[in-house]
């Protein structure tokens, strides 16, 4: 009877003791993670701080001045189209595929000839979004994502954009699609170019 009872508070000993240890062993390694940490954020600190007296360094704004530099974007990047009026033979491919019916085709027949001349070609922003959709069926492959990011403007109608009425250039995306370019785009009555029906 009396060596059970020394048997049983020799293990007890051993338990409390191995369970200290084990909460000491913790104890130092949340120490140590949490002194790794600071040294991490401390190094971010200095590396940035030394890259301040580097004299090729320079603000985000002098890398891209908007609009003269934008910011550059990926290949594949889906922004404002870009549109070819002088190929496009108002199909109406495009405008049928879109989901949400943001594209609209202003057109006449071609008096005594084949095919449609093109007297709008209208792309509500304000509902458009960005899906591409709208670029695979065209035929005449006159119609793609462009890199332009930004429009801008103070009223919805500064989102309504006439392709047809935009300088041929900036409709292709060779120049800058700009609000001042859609604002004055839209002082025209007759399409810029008719396509390749005219
Ligand atoms: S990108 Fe999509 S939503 Fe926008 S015009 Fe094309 S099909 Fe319509
Ligand atoms: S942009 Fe292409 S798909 Fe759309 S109307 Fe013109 S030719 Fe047809």
């Amino acid at each position: 009877m009396r060596y059970t009872y020394v048997n049983i508070e020799f293990q007890t000993g051993i338990c409390l003791r191995s369970r200290i240890l084990f909460v000491m062993q913790k104890w130092f390694a949340n120490v140590g993670n949490a002194i790794y940490t600071i040294l991490q954020g401390l190094a971010v600190t200095l590396r940035n701080g030394i890259a301040t007296y580097d004299k090729d360094r320079k603000t985000f704004t002098e890398h891209f001045e908007y609009p003269e530099l934008p910011v550059q974007v990926s290949p594949r990047y889906r922004g404002f189209h870009r549109y070819d009026l002088t190929t496009c033979i108002a199909c109406d491919q495009c405008a049928k595929v879109c989901p949400v019916d943001c594209i609209y085709i202003g057109k006449e027949k071609v008096e005594g000839g084949k095919g449609f001349k093109v007297t709008g070609f209208t792309i509500d922003y304000t509902k458009c979004m960005f899906c591409a959709l709208c670029v695979e069926p065209c035929p005449v492959d006159c119609i793609f994502m462009g890199g332009t990011l930004d429009l801008s403007s103070y009223s919805r109608d500064g989102s309504i954009v006439d392709f047809a009425r935009l300088p041929i250039d900036t409709a292709w995306g060779r120049a800058t699609l700009n609000p001042t370019a859609v604002a004055e785009s839209k002082t025209l009555v007759q399409p810029v170019h008719g396509g390749p029906n005219q």
